[in-house]
């Protein structure tokens, strides 16, 4: 990985571990186009996906998305092989699957918080521009058999600097940082 983006990604972990409070092994909720893509371009998902967040991470898969790959057949058998390996997340639509954007949104968005601590890999360019409304919702993507994280968003800037302000006023309301 670039030198530039290795650091920019480990600033951002940082914001997200000491603001938002991800602890390693990170859960990575990753979709099947993404699993998908991976095996085409022949790459190390977890090896890639540790590499971006530069910790150990905890790949998971929920079972909508992992029935999309089954759907694709034989020409995603890698990809099922791979999926398998990951942790299930139990979303209860087994009964009437979702497409996997919906199962994302059903299990990432908890009254409109990421309040399991998802980081999210997904190839659904319209999911992560939903997501960029959610505070604290790391996305990584595949471009051209390159990992990306992407750039902090807007409602994760601004419920940072909200924390921050909070912390700075409860230091300045306690007595004892007073001296
Ligand atoms: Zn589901």
């Amino acid at each position: 990985m670039r030198q530039q983006r290795s650091k920019k990604y480990r600033k951002a972990m940082v914001t997200y571990t000491l603001a938002f409070g991800f602890r390693p092994p990170y859960q990575v909720l990753v979709d099947g186009d993404l699993i998908y893509d991976a095996a085409k371009y022949k790459m190390n998902l977890v090896k890639s996906l540790e590499s971006v967040v530069q910790s150990k991470i905890k790949p998971m898969i929920t079972q909508c998305c992992i029935k999309s790959l089954y759907d694709r057949g034989d020409d995603a058998k890698e990809a099922i092989a791979l999926a398998k390996t990951f942790e299930r997340r139990r979303c209860n639509h087994l009964e009437n699957p979702l497409s996997q954007a919906e199962c994302l949104r059903n299990v990432v968005n908890v009254k409109g918080k990421n309040r399991h601590r998802y980081i999210v890999a997904t190839q659904d360019q319209t999911v992560r521009g939903q997501f960029r409304n959610i505070p604290a919702t790391p996305m990584i993507y595949i471009n051209r058999s390159v990992m990306i994280m992407e750039p902090m968003s807007r409602a994760t800037e601004e419920a940072k600097r909200r924390i921050d302000e909070e912390k700075l006023q409860a230091g300045l309301n306690n007595p004892r940082s007073r001296t």
